[in-house]
């Protein structure tokens, strides 16, 4: 077992000024891997107190300077990558390839691509031709990053890489769930020779740490993502000090499989919404299906359902690994009984363990037919390998059904018809749409409509999220 009790605060690693121990649990065997300490308020005002000098100063470096203090970052983080998927494996319960190729990659990605942004990046763009008037952009000042559990170090890099960019300072609270790929990176951005204080880590949980950065008055920003719970309750907290809160929440994307849509959109639906085992917020829960397909469909669902393996984290291979925590576990199948009470058609998975796995988190890929929108299944993030399939009549109506959510992150649909194409995307209610599964490029923008939040990360509109813009008049 770990001990990994200290914190991240003003170049060091120091011990917490109250000890408050948290259980790191390993979800694939329930044990306990590492243990932490939830941070207290005097600890997250140290933290607060060494970012707060530190801007001083960091917010007068150069692009160059910190382009190149990132590009040491890339290379150690490059350098460390086994490391790094050895952390999420242990943490989230990750399988090791779909973790390396995914989870970590996605923290080098972000890295790459914020110094490209921020090569191009142009801090004193002026104004009109002809015009005195002079717009700046300049650092927002200290910010308090809070990341969940799910892509922890896709979370981390989205926040901490463009804060950094831009000349922000910061303390970062990582999910008290998984903090252990947070605190190696603590330790990469340490051995890239940042200057002490321009970032901070503490540990801790919503109700400690994380309501008083965002209650703080020397910080100036919040960047959050997590449960539209916890955004609500940070948005208020936050009220008093009219600090910047950027907001990125939970999702019940839907995914409209038209009838002319490609052989194996279905079967890639299920695999999308099954890998990080259903944990992740843009996943297209509610798979709607034209009339004309719906008895195929939910064949080929069921079968590439029962495909799909369920093992141990540490195992090689292409499989998916339990879910996070006893939590979580618990949610997920108080909602799967749910669906079974509320009358939805169970036509794979269910309730029951995997086989040869009684001990660990683990939940078997599984699907409900003749959902209604209506139900708990349809209408509640389940952050599991949970999906549900509906039938539509047409477009109109599978635009309503997609629409009929308090969500707005990512919403897919499946057509070989451009034309429908277009006119269905700009129909849909969210941050983002996926047509035909293809990925967004790397710098697109990535945030929700509605309850899913307020933000946009990635790329500039992501550097954009950390500065203040300026005006100033006769500028000659
Ligand atoms: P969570 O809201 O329980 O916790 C997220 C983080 O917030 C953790 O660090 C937690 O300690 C902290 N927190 C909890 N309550 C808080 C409070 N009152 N004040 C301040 N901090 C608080 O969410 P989770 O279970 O860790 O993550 C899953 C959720 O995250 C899902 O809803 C998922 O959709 C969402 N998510 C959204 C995105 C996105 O980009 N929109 C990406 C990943 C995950």
């Amino acid at each position: 077992m770990m001990d990994k009790k200290k914190f991240y605060i003003n170049g060091e690693w120091v011990n917490p000024i109250k000890e408050n121990n948290f259980n790191v649990i390993n979800p694939s065997n329930e044990e306990v891997s590492a243990v932490i300490s939830l941070g207290s308020s005097e600890d997250t005002n140290a933290a607060v107190k060494a970012a707060k000098k530190s801007f001083d100063t960091w917010k007068e470096t150069s692009k160059d300077q910190r382009i190149k203090l990132l590009e040491k970052l890339l290379e150690i983080y490059n350098s460390r990558w086994d490391d790094m998927t050895n952390a999420i494996t242990t943490e989230l319960g990750c399988p090791k390839d779909w973790c390396s190729a995914n989870q970590t990659a996605s923290g080098a990605g972000h890295i790459e691509d914020f110094i490209k942004r921020l090569k191009e990046f142009n801090f004193e763009p002026g104004f009109d031709k002809g015009s005195v008037n002079h717009i700046i952009y300049e650092p927002i000042g200290v910010c308090g990053l809070i990341t969940p559990w799910n892509w922890p170090i896709n979370q981390i890099a989205l926040k901490v890489i463009p804060a950094l960019a831009t000349g922000c300072t910061m303390i970062l609270k990582p999910s008290e769930i998984a903090p252990l790929s947070a605190m190696l990176f603590a330790e990469m951005i340490h051995d890239s020779g940042f200057p002490a204080g321009v970032f901070n880590l503490v540990n801790g949980d919503g109700p400690g740490v994380g309501t008083d950065l965002s209650g703080h008055p020397d910080i100036e920003m919040i960047s959050f993502t997590g449960s539209t719970r916890a955004g609500k309750l940070i948005t208020k907290n936050a009220a008093n000090t009219i600090k910047r809160v950027c907001l990125e929440l939970g999702g019940k994307g839907g995914n409209i499989v038209f009838a002319d849509s490609y052989p194996d959109a279905v079967r890639d639906g299920i695999r999308n919404v099954m890998s990080n085992s259903g944990q992740s917020c843009d996943a297209p829960t509610r798979m709607l299906v034209e009339k004309s397909i719906y008895e195929r469909a939910i064949k080929e669902a069921a079968d590439e359902a029962n495909k799909i393996k369920v093992d141990l984290a540490n195992k090689s291979g292409d499989h998916i690994g339990p879910v996070v925590s006893k939590t979580q576990y618990d949610k997920i199948q108080s909602l799967i009984k749910s669906g079974i009470e509320e009358g939805a058609k169970l036509i794979a998975g269910g309730p029951d363990k995997p086989k040869d796995l009684k001990k660990g988190y683990f939940i078997k890929p599984t699907i409900f037919a003749d959902v209604k929108n209506s139900m708990r299944i349809a209408k509640e993030e389940i952050f599991g390998p949970v999906l549900s399939i509906m039938p539509f009549e047409n477009e109109e109506e599978a635009i309503q059904i997609t629409n009929d959510t308090e969500y707005g992150l990512g919403n897919y649909f499946q057509t070989e018809d451009k034309e429908r194409a277009k006119r269905v995307a700009k129909k849909l209610r969210s941050g983002i749409v996926y047509v035909n599964h293809k990925p967004a490029d790397s710098g697109t923008p990535f945030g929700g409509y509605r309850q899913s939040g307020n933000g946009r990360e990635g790329g500039n509109w992501g550097l954009h999220e950390y500065l203040e813009v300026k005006t100033i008049t006769e500028w000659k």
